[in-house]
């Protein structure tokens, strides 16, 4: 186990339901199996219950299996001893990540339960990604889908010539949807990242699906665009019966160069 103390960054041992370092700071396992490093006495900032329900009823459907087909493939062909999933919610992506030892990092317990009963070849663990409980320089492939990237950490747990995934969402993501919504919808901007890697590729994968409307419900309460629609695109998106959807995902690969 690659995972350290969040308090003196000692190596952890796992003792049966808990883990702890040499100065016995002492972390427990949750039942469905993740471990749980945030600090005790702060508040957690993760996903709400309802929005994560949401995503896992979401995800289930299958809409995104394209994506998580691909990153499959790509971190297959990467090979990792170790891999990282810096915001990795239900482990929905995780799940299908190659990597001989296999870690994800999220803030949202309830995801992580639904990620720990189904995926017990990665060790999901109640953390930050802006302060990650690994060593300096362990990390072969660290990947980050739809979560907010940690620049500072990324190259400290990245070795020299490994590897950080990164998938966003692409200019037409849902844009179909956002017309409904919204009476000026915006196509997404597609940002350099600040990471201080080097590019490797680039590409954009799509996919248009036709979703009814259960399935256009689930995706809206899981976006951002629950929280700020206009009462008429809320009345509007509950009056359509089904709609072909454009899903739209920028992959970027980048190296840690030595
Ligand atoms: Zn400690």
């Amino acid at each position: 186990m690659k995972l350290i103390c969040p308090v003196c960054r000692l190596p952890l041992i796992r003792d049966g339901r808990s883990a702890h370092c040499a100065n016995r700071h002492n972390f427990d396992y949750a039942s469905s199996g993740y471990l749980n490093l945030y600090p005790k006495n702060r508040k957690v900032h993760g996903d709400s219950p309802e929005s994560v329900k949401a995503r896992t009823a979401f995800l289930n459907t299958g809409t995104y299996a394209f994506l998580q087909q691909e990153l499959s493939d790509v971190t297959h062909a990467l090979d990792p001893d170790v891999l990282a999933d810096l915001g990795c919610g239900e482990g929905y992506y995780t799940k299908a990540l190659a990597g001989r030892e296999k870690y994800g990092f999220d803030l949202a317990r309830d995801a992580l339960i639904t990620a720990s009963r189904h995926d017990h070849d990665t060790q999901y663990v109640l953390s930050s990604i802006f302060q990650l409980p690994l060593p300096d320089a362990c990390v072969d492939t660290a990947v980050t889908c739809f979560a907010p990237t940690a620049g500072d950490e990324l190259m400290r747990i990245l070795k020299p010539g490994g590897y950080f995934l990164c998938v966003t969402p692409g200019p037409d993501h849902l844009f179909e949807l956002k017309e409904i919504l919204y009476d000026t919808p915006y196509r997404n901007k597609v940002s350099d990242l600040d990471v201080p890697f080097a590019l490797q590729k680039q590409y954009v994968i799509r996919q248009r699906s036709l979703l009814d409307r259960d399935t256009l419900l689930l995706l809206f309460r899981m976006t951002p665009y629950a929280h700020h629609t206009p009462s008429a695109g809320m009345k509007r998106l509950e009056e359509t019966e089904q709609l072909e959807l454009t899903s739209e995902f920028v992959i970027r690969l980048y190296e840690k160069t030595r």
